[in-house]
Parts: structure tokens; C-alpha cells; sequence
């Protein structure tokens, strides 16, 4: 399995508080190379999809109804470690409790609305690039 690729999407929030080229920013600067880049929008269909996942718990339909509230950015980044690396650039969920500096404190207002979304394992980065890219699409 691979260890040096983590996915990643800014989400409705971010994009819509004209955070992308700062986030975008932060991420290469943090030392991630973009292998996949994609500005999109997930149908409420697909959003439940990628999702599907967290089906069961409470805040599953406000989710969905968010993730596919307006356009995102998805991409695929490359770094050694890069899942461990990159949930620690973007800090806790809940931006209340992310570490100053990190990606959801500085762009991010609610524990909902948190602007970024991380893998949280190796596994699932692969799920989630392969929901969004074809292997054509990565470089
Ligand atoms: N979320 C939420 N309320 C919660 C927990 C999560 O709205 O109590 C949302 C939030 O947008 C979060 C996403 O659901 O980013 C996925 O939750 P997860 O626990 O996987 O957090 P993450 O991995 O994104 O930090
Ligand atoms: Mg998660």
C-alpha cells in the first residue's frame, strides 16, 4: 500500500470564502506536490457516496446537504508520510480546537464547515482518489 499520497478537498466553505489560492498555498508550502487537481461540484447523490461511511451517524444528512451545497476543490498530494503529515497540517475537526496554524484554524468557522477535508488512513486515500481521478488524471 501506498504511504506518500493523501487526498484531499476544500470544501464548500473554503471556496465560496475565496480560500482556495490561500489553501493551496499553505498545502505546497507545507512540502505536498499536486499529483490530480479538480474544481467540481458533488451532487447530493455523490456527496452521500463519498460519505457513506459516516451513513450512520446524526450529522449524515446535514453533511451531504453541505458537501454538495456549492463547488470544491479535490486533489491528490504527494509527501512522505503524507496522510500522518497532512491531517496534521489541517488540525482537530472542530476548528475550536485546531492547533494555531493549521489549515482549519485559520480557514475554517465551524465544526461542520471546517473548509478542508484530510484521508484519515492510506486505504482510504485510495478509495477517495480513485472516487474523483482515473489514472489518467495523476501525475
Ligand atoms: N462533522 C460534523 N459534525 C460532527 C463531526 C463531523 O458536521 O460532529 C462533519 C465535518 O465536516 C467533518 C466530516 O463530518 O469534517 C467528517 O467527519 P470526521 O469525523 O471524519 O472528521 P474529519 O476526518 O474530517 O476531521
Ligand atoms: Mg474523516
Amino acid at each position: 500500500m501506498r504511504t506518500n499520497r493523501t487526498f484531499t478537498m476544500i470544501k464548500p466553505d473554503g471556496v465560496a470564502n475565496n480560500y482556495i489560492g490561500a489553501i493551496l498555498n499553505d498545502i505546497t508550502a507545507a512540502g505536498f506536490k499536486i499529483i490530480a487537481m479538480k474544481y467540481t461540484q458533488l451532487s447530493p447523490s455523490l456527496a452521500g457516496k463519498f460519505y457513506a461511511i459516516h451513513a450512520e451517524r446524526p450529522f449524515y444528512n446535514d453533511l451531504v446537504s453541505f458537501m454538495s451545497s456549492g463547488p470544491i476543490v479535490a486533489a491528490i498530494l504527494e509527501k512522505d508520510n503524507a496522510v500522518a503529515d497532512f491531517r496534521t497540517l489541517i488540525g482537530a475537526t472542530d476548528p475550536a480546537k485546531a492547533d494555531a496554524g493549521t489549515l482549519r484554524n485559520k480557514y475554517a468557522a465551524s465544526m461542520s464547515e471546517n473548509a478542508v477535508h484530510g484521508s484519515d488512513s492510506n486505504a482510504n486515500a485510495e478509495i477517495e482518489s480513485a472516487f474523483y481521478f482515473t489514472a489518467f488524471e495523476q501525475f
